[in-house]
C-alpha cells in the first residue's frame, strides 16, 4: 500500500537485497510529504513560536498550533488545550508520572500497571517511587500474552490513584482491552492513562470514546519525525498538576518572589517546542487520515494473520501473543522464536541475536533483544525474542521472503 510515496524503501541493502523492513514497531519509514513539509518549512517559514511580532514567527506559530488542531481531530479529543505536544512516549508517560504523583499521590498510594509494560512505562514509576514512597501494582497475564482482567478488577483498593497501561503490547501485539480496562478504573474513581505508542499507528483511535484520562503517543512510530510526541489529557486533571520543567512559554509572569503559569497546554511546554517536528507530525496524521485508518487496520491485520499463518508452518517454530481462537487481539507485531532444523525437543531455540543478524544478511530488517520490556521477557522465560513489525507498505511478498529467510537460517544450524 502507497510504497511509492516512502523513497527508503526503494534501498537496496549489501549492494544485494531488496530491503525488506519490518522494524515498524521501532520506528516508521517517512512518506516523502513529511520530509518535504519539513523542509518547505525550513525554507520559508522558520522562526521562533508564540513570542515573535515579525511576520515569519507568527507564520511558524500558525503552522504550529495547526499542528495540534490536526492531533487534536486524529485523536478525537475534545480540545486543543487537553492536546501536549512532548518528545514522545516517553516523555508524556514521564511528565504524568512526575506532575500527577505530585499533585494526588502520597507515601503508600498505588499505581496499577500491567506486566507487559514498555519500560518507559514501568521505570518513571518507579523514579516517582523513589521520589514519593508510591506503589506499583502488576496485572498479571497469560502464558499467550493477554491480561487477566479477574485479577485487575481484585488490586483495586482505597489506595488506587492511577491506572497506566499499554493499549497494543510491542512484543506480543496484544491488543489489550482498554475500553474495560478504563470503565473498570472509572467505576473505581481511578483515571487512566493508555501509552499508545503501539497503537495510534495501526487503526483509529478516539480519546472521547476510549474516555481515557490520559493518551501518550510517538510522532516517528506513525510515520511523522523523530522528537515529537503527544500527551492527550483532560482538563479536569491538567489544571491541577503542576508544570513538568521550567522556563520559557510555561510561564505568564516571572519575579524571583513569585512565578504564574501559562494556560493549558503551555503550562505543560516549557522551552522551544521542535515546531518544525510538530508541522511533520501533522502531515504524518493527514496522510493516514487520506488513506484511512481503517483500510490500513484491515491491510495490517491480513498480513498479520497470513504471516502468523505461514510461519506455524514453520518447523520448530514458537510465535508469542494470542493466537488462535484469541488471533483478532493480535496487532501487526510478531514475536518469534524457532528450533534449527530437525531438532529435537530438547534442542534449544536459535538465539534471536543470530537470527536477526542473519536475516539482516538477507536484506530483512527485524528487531531482536529484550524490546525494553524486560520484566515481560521474564514472564515468558526467556531473554529476548526476534520481532517482525508491519506497517502499511508492508507487503505478503515481503512475508515470504521473511519466512524463506527464517527456512534458510534455520538450515545452517
Ligand atoms: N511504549 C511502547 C509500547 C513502545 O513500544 C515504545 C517504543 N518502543 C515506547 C513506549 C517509547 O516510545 P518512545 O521511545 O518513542 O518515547
Amino acid at each position: 500500500m502507497n510504497r511509492q510515496d516512502f523513497p527508503i524503501l526503494e534501498k537496496t541493502i549489501y549492494k544485494k537485497y531488496p530491503l525488506v523492513y519490518l522494524d515498524n514497531g521501532a520506528t516508521t519509514q517517512k512518506p516523502r510529504c513529511v520530509v518535504e513539509a519539513m523542509s518547505h518549512e525550513y525554507y520559508n517559514v522558520n522562526a521562533n513560536v508564540h513570542r515573535g511580532v515579525h511576520f515569519l514567527s507568527q507564520a511558524a506559530t500558525d503552522l504550529h498550533e495547526a499542528s495540534r488542531e490536526t492531533v487534536r481531530q486524529f485523536i478525537g479529543a475534545g480540545k486543543t488545550s487537553e492536546i501536549i505536544f512532548t518528545r514522545g512516549t516517553t516523555e508524556s508517560i514521564n511528565l504524568v508520572a512526575s506532575c500527577f504523583t505530585q499533585a494526588f499521590m502520597k507515601e503508600g498510594d498505588e499505581v496499577i500497571v500491567s506486566q507487559m509494560e514498555h519500560h518507559s512505562n514501568i521505570v518513571s514509576w518507579q523514579l516517582a517511587q523513589a521520589r514519593c514512597g508510591i506503589r506499583i501494582r502488576v496485572i498479571p497475564m497469560t502464558d499467550d500474552g493477554r491480561l487477566c482482567m479477574d485479577e485487575y478488577e481484585r488490586l483495586f483498593n482505597e489506595r488506587t490513584r492511577l491506572v497506566s497501561v499499554t493499549h497494543v503490547s510491542n512484543v506480543m501485539g496484544t491488543i489489550n482491552p482498554v475500553k474495560d480496562i478504563i470503565r473498570i478504573a472509572h467505576e473505581h474513581d481511578v483515571p487512566v492513562l493508555i501509552d499508545g505508542a503501539q497503537s495510534t499507528p495501526h487503526f483509529a483511535v478516539n480519546v472521547s470514546e476510549l474516555d481515557c484520562d490520559f493518551f501518550a503517543f510517538s510522532g516517528h512510530k506513525t510515520y511523522g519525525p523523530t522528537g515529537i510526541g503527544v500527551l492527550y489529557g483532560k482538563e479536569k486533571w491538567l489544571d491541577r498538576m503542576p508544570p513538568y520543567m521550567g522556563g520559557g512559554d510555561m510561564i505568564k509572569t516571572v519575579s524571583f518572589e513569585k512565578t504564574t503559569f501559562n494556560e493549558l497546554p503551555y503550562k505543560f511546554e516549557a522551552g522551544t517546542p521542535d515546531y518544525v517536528a510538530s508541522t511533520g507530525l501533522a502531515k504524518a496524521l493527514d496522510y493516514l487520515s487520506a488513506i484511512g485508518m481503517d483500510k490500513i487496520e484491515e491491510h495490517e491485520r491480513r498480513l498479520t494473520r497470513y504471516a502468523i499463518e505461514k510461519m506455524q508452518e514453520i518447523e520448530g517454530m514458537h510465535i508469542f501473543g494470542p493466537l488462535g481462537e484469541h488471533i483478532n487481539e493480535h496487532d501487526a507485531v510478531i514475536s518469534f522464536e524457532v528450533k534449527p532444523l530437525g531438532a529435537t525437543k530438547d534442542t534449544p531455540y536459535i538465539h534471536h541475536l543470530d537470527m536477526g543478524t542473519l536475516l539482516d544478511r538477507l536484506g530483512i530488517a527485524v528487531r531482536t533483544g529484550h524490546h525494553c520490556a524486560e520484566p515481560l521477557m521474564r514472564r515468558l522465560g526467556v531473554e529476548g525474542t526476534c520481532r517482525a513489525s508491519f506497517g502499511l507498505y508492508n507487503t505478503p511478498d515481503e512475508v515470504d521472503t521473511l519466512v524463506a529467510g527464517i527456512k534458510r537460517i534455520q538450515g545452517m544450524f
